[in-house]
Formats: structure tokens, C-alpha cells, sequence
């Protein structure tokens, strides 16, 4: 019964009661793999033959092995910027932790699992085609080096769910750092606040959070200070990451922001194919909140939502407080335009610190706007070109390329050629691709989800039986809107 897996108690059990509800997932009817994530497996430090019936049997909702110690998250949260003080995980269990061969701690998440005690109105099911929509895109990231929750199995139910229609339900095993997002600190001071007794709960929080992502900062003079500036440097780190390869979230609530500085919460995400910098594909941001510009934005917003949650412990004197927060949250601006600097410097092959650089720059998202390029494409181009293939720019490019082949002409060819290599992405799962896969995988042929996927793994190297997944859509064949898949 899982008993090969070593399933450690959820850390989540060392917090005041009130953060989680015992929750039992419901056992479904007819389960049976999707797909199951060998390699990750492996990094997990699982058993070689870990797909058996057993371990099926709990990654699909079934009975959970002895000892463990199901638990559903509470946590509040800004959805589109209006507070909802009680969320929680309404259709997820965290059924464990493992401690991994590279030195850190997972926690296995099963999502689409059962309603738990947090579902007010859902089902607390999922439909298959959303959940492997979460596999192919939460993997496409690792395989992209960005720093991401990870999907280890999808297990179909058996039972149908009802989304307009009767759909066929699944479950996702998510594995992450840790599933504590700034909602969970906006949940704590809230309960903190209905009290007289201080930031207890806050303070538990970020002293767990501490122990699991920075232990070193346990002793330091600041822990707390400390640990939100950490936070805030690497959300600075993965926003420009999701920039330079055109990702837009899409539903960047407090609630999906994880402590971590992983990607978290696969709903109407999508990568843009045609430049747009006001491009937005959720079915629910009429208003553009979390178009792929805002990004940066938005997350120092979040980040201020969790300053201010996390105020009482930073000083006893609320305004010398106040003023911490500030200048900690201050740096994300300049963090940030650092990252991206830096992600586009490689990208163009430029010579490091060479200060030509920012008007290269300058150039490029000046072009990128006029021209509406393909993102993705336009990078592999000029990657093709620096290794002097016989491509040739789009004449429309024109203003852009003389200041960059002089400024790539600066740096050191085989430096150059090296991090642009290993920053333009050959393949990223296009929406187009995403939807034909899903579709395809509804009806039963899994073979263009896994043709994806093994793609996804090595987005950088040079595949030419993959052709048609590089290629843009056709006009007829653009998504031109993505669904959260509740
Ligand atoms: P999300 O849009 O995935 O960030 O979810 C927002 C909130 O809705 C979370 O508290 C989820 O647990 C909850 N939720 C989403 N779908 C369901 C569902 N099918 N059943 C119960 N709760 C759900
Ligand atoms: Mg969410």
C-alpha cells in the first residue's frame, strides 16, 4: 500500500490546528494511469517499479496507506484583487512528504481527489483534459529551468464530472517545495487578528516556512526580514523567467503565489505565440488584470499583501516596521529589471556588462511590438543566425538587427553561442498543440500528449521530426482564449 513509498507525516500537522482539515480523498471507481512520470519519480528517490497497482490505488484517491496523514490547506486570498478571507484546498489532499535525493523536501498533493471540507460549491472533482493540461504545462516548465511545482501521475477516476457536459474525471499528483502560498500568511494574520494574542500564527507560519526553505536563516538576526526579502528575490527571479519565454499565468491571486518561488496553480495559463505585451488568454480576466505586462506588477502587489501580513514580526514598532517592509519590497523593481536584463542578455548573445546592451534591448521590444514576431520563433532565428545558418531575418526586423550582429559582434562567439543555446526555447507547448493533444487525449489517443511531453523535456535542442511543433499556428488554428478548468 504505498508501503515501498517513504511517505513522511505532512510538516503541515506542526501547525496550529486551524491552517488545515483532516480530509479524506474518495475512493474512485474504476481507477486506472494516465501517465505516470518516471523520471521524476527517479529524482524523487521513489522505487524503480513505483507505477504498481497499490501505489495507483492511493495517487487516484484511494486508500490512503497507514500512517498517513491527509490533510486539505486553508488559506485566504486577493482573487483579481478582492480579499476572500477562506479558501482553502476545496478539491486537494496533501497525502505525505518525501525527503528526495537532491537534499529537499516534497510534498505529494493529489488534486481532483474529492470534495474536502473547504469545497463549498465544486464537487471537488477535476476533469481529465484540465489535469493534463497541468501535467504537459507544469513539466514543460521544469524542462525549461524555470522553477515550478511538478506533476508526478495523472490517474483517471472512472467517474464522470459534469462541466457542461459528463467529462471523464482524474486525479494530479502534484509535487512541491512546500504549498505555502502568500494566501496562507493572509489567512494567518486574519486569524490572528480575530484575537488578542499577538502574530502567533504568523509566526508559526513563517517559522515553519523558515525550516523548510531557508534553514540557515533560522539563526540570523532578521529571520523574518530575511526570509521575506528571500521571497521577494526569488518571485523577482521567476517572473522574469516566465517574461523571457512569454508565459502568462493567468490567474496570479495571492492565493497562486507560492513561497517557494515555484510556479503554482496550472489553470488558464498559456504561452503567447505572436508578441503582444497587453496579450491575455483567461476566459476570466475581461479586464486584462494579469496580462503577460502586468506580471511583474502584480506579483510586487502580492508581495506587498504579504509584507503586510507578515508586518508584526519584522519590529515590535509598527511604523520602524512598516518602513522594513518598504525598503524590502522596494528592491523587487530593480531585482527584477536585473533578472531580465540578464535573461536577455543571453538570449541576444551579448557581451555581459557591455553598456551598448540596453539600447539593443530598447530595440528589441520596440521591433517585438511593431512586427508582432512569433515570441519563440524570433529568438530561435536569431540563435540560427549567430551560428551562421543560411536563415535570413524578416525584413520587417530591419531596424533591430544592425545594432544587434554589432553588439553580438562584441561578444565572444562560442560565449554567445553557448547561453543563447540554452535560453531560446525551441519548443514550448503551444496552445494550439495543447488543445489538439487534450482533445485527442479525451477521445482516448494519449499518443500526441506523450508526443508533447517527450518533446517539452529538451525544449533547447534541435529536433527536426519536430517541425510542427515549433511552428506557429495557422491563422485558423489560434487560441485565442484559455478556461481555468474548475
Ligand atoms: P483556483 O482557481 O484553482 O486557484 O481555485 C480557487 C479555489 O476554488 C480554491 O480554494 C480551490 O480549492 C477551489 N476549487 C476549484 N475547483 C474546485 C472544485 N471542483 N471543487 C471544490 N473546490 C474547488
Ligand atoms: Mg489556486
Amino acid at each position: 500500500m504505498g508501503a515501498e513509498i517513504p511517505f513522511r507525516e505532512s510538516f503541515y500537522l506542526g501547525l496550529p490546528s486551524d491552517f488545515y482539515k483532516a480530509a479524506q480523498p474518495s475512493p474512485p471507481p474504476a481507477p486506472h494511469w494516465v501517465v505516470f512520470n518516471e523520471r521524476l519519480a527517479r529524482e524523487l528517490g521513489l522505487p524503480q517499479d513505483a507505477d504498481t497497482p497499490e501505489l495507483l490505488n492511493l495517487l487516484s484517491g484511494g486508500a490512503p496507506p497507514n500512517g498517513s496523514s491527509n490533510v486539505a490547506l486553508a488559506y485566504s486570498g486577493h482573487q483579481f484583487g478582492v480579499w476572500n478571507p477562506l479558501m482553502g484546498d476545496g478539491r486537494a489532499v496533501i497525502v505525505g512528504e518525501v525527503a528526495a535525493p537532491d537534499g529537499h523536501v516534497y510534498d505529494i498533493h493529489l488534486k481532483g481527489s474529492g470534495p474536502t471540507p473547504f469545497a463549498r460549491r465544486g464537487d471537488g472533482r477535476a476533469t481529465l483534459s484540465a489535469m493534463l493540461r497541468e501535467y504537459l504545462v507544469s513539466e514543460a516548465m521544469a524542462g525549461l529551468k524555470i522553477p515550478t511545482t511538478r506533476s508526478l501521475a495523472v490517474a483517471a477516476t472512472g467517474a464522470p464530472v459534469f462541466r457542461d457536459g459528463a467529462r471523464p474525471g482524474a486525479v494530479l499528483t502534484r509535487v512541491a517545495r512546500s504549498h505555502i502560498r502568500v494566501g496562507t500568511f493572509q489567512y494567518a494574520a486574519g486569524r490572528d487578528a480575530t484575537e488578542e494574542l499577538g502574530p502567533v500564527r504568523v509566526q508559526a507560519l513563517a517559522d515553519a516556512a523558515i525550516r523548510r526553505h531557508e534553514p540557515d536563516l533560522a539563526q540570523a538576526e532578521q529571520p523574518y526580514l530575511e526570509f521575506y526579502r528571500a521571497v521577494v528575490a526569488r518571485q523577482a527571479g521567476l517572473i522574469a523567467q516566465w517574461m523571457l519565454v512569454g508565459f502568462i499565468h493567468g490567474v496570479m491571486n495571492s492565493d497562486n503565489m507560492a513561497i517557494s518561488g515555484e510556479t503554482i496553480d496550472f489553470g488558464p495559463c498559456a504561452f503567447m505565440d505572436s508578441f503582444n505585451m497587453r496579450q491575455v488568454y483567461s476566459s476570466i480576466d475581461a479586464a486584462g488584470r494579469y496580462a503577460y505586462k502586468n506580471q511583474p506588477s502584480i506579483a510586487q502587489w502580492n508581495l506587498a499583501r504579504l509584507a503586510e501580513s507578515l508586518l508584526p514580526l519584522f519590529h515590535n514598532d509598527e511604523a520602524t516596521a512598516l518602513r522594513l517592509a518598504q525598503e524590502a519590497l522596494a528592491t523587487f523593481p530593480s531585482l527584477y529589471a536585473q533578472n531580465l536584463a540578464a535573461g536577455l542578455t543571453r538570449k541576444l548573445g551579448l557581451r555581459p556588462g557591455d553598456p551598448d546592451n540596453e539600447q539593443v534591448i530598447a530595440l528589441l521590444w520596440k521591433t517585438l511590438g511593431e512586427t508582432r514576431a512569433d515570441f519563440t520563433n524570433f529568438f530561435v532565428r536569431l540563435t540560427e543566425m549567430a551560428e551562421g545558418l543560411d536563415v535570413a531575418p524578416d525584413e520587417t526586423w530591419a531596424p533591430f538587427m544592425e545594432p544587434w550582429r554589432a553588439a553580438l559582434g562584441k561578444n565572444d562567439k562560442t560565449e554567445a553561442l553557448a547561453a543563447m543555446r540554452v535560453s531560446n526555447p525551441r519548443i514550448i507547448p503551444r496552445n494550439h498543440r495543447v488543445e489538439q493533444a487534450l482533445a485527442a487525449a479525451n477521445e482516448g489517443n494519449l499518443k500526441p500528449f506523450h508526443r508533447l511531453c517527450a518533446a517539452l523535456q529538451n525544449p533547447f535542442e534541435r529536433a527536426p521530426g519536430n517541425a510542427d511543433l515549433q511552428a506557429p499556428p495557422k491563422p485558423e488554428e489560434v487560441v485565442h482564449e484559455t478556461f481555468c478548468g474548475t
